[in-house]
């Protein structure tokens, strides 16, 4: 994962000592990116609006944490039934192949574990109903780094990768506190970081 180093008027600022994201004090700048290693996590979530989207947003790191005995689980929000440019052909063909695609892709990188939630591609909402879902996971899985799209993203088009990252944050909220959904069987879970890919 890489962050954008501090612009001149953060020169000097000292780091603030986070545990993952912060970069090292006195490196160069100008507009250089730096990767910045976290320690291998024993459970990871990487939580994705469709078939595809957790390999282009984090699929390396998932690949080197796997290869480190990381146990690597993916949640897919939606069907993938919007999924192509062609204007034909038949849609639960279509959604079999987009999630055949999937869970292959996922073994590949060291996936032990995929999840689809199959909410329709394109009308995907980050309304009570689907946090409680991806809580439920989060709860289930219990990871220490859940990764997903960045919410705040300026000007992203897609409204199911808007609202998957939404879903992704509200729900991490919601999986450690415990007042939130008490009536899932799994106890609260608070993961160690949060990590999104295209961040802003
Ligand atoms: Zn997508």
């Amino acid at each position: 994962m890489t962050a954008p180093l501090p612009g001149g008027r953060d020169a000097g600022r000292p780091a603030s000592g986070l545990p993952v994201g912060d970069l090292p004090h006195g490196l160069p700048r100008d507009g250089l990116l730096v990767s910045v290693d976290a320690a291998v996590p024993s459970v990871v979530l990487a939580i994705g609006a469709h078939p595809d989207d957790v390999e282009f947003g984090c699929g390396g790191t998932l690949a080197k944490w796997a290869a480190a005995g990381c146990e690597i689980h993916h949640l897919v929000l939606t069907d993938g039934s919007k999924g192509t440019w062609e204007t034909d052909g038949d849609p639960e063909a279509l959604v079999a192949t987009r999630r055949h695609e999937q869970v292959t892709a996922a073994a590949v990188l060291g996936g032990e574990d995929v999840q689809f939630l199959d909410w329709p591609d394109g009308e995907l909402e980050s309304g009570r109903v689907q946090r409680r879902q991806v809580c439920q996971v989060i709860r289930q899985v219990r990871p220490g780094i859940v990764l997903g799209h960045d919410p705040w993203r300026r000007y992203r088009l897609h409204p199911d990768h808007r609202h998957a990252g939404w879903l992704t944050v509200d729900a991490v909220v919601a999986a450690r506190d415990p007042k939130f959904f008490p009536d899932i069987p799994e106890g609260p879970h608070r993961p160690e970081a949060v990590l999104l890919w295209e961040a802003d």
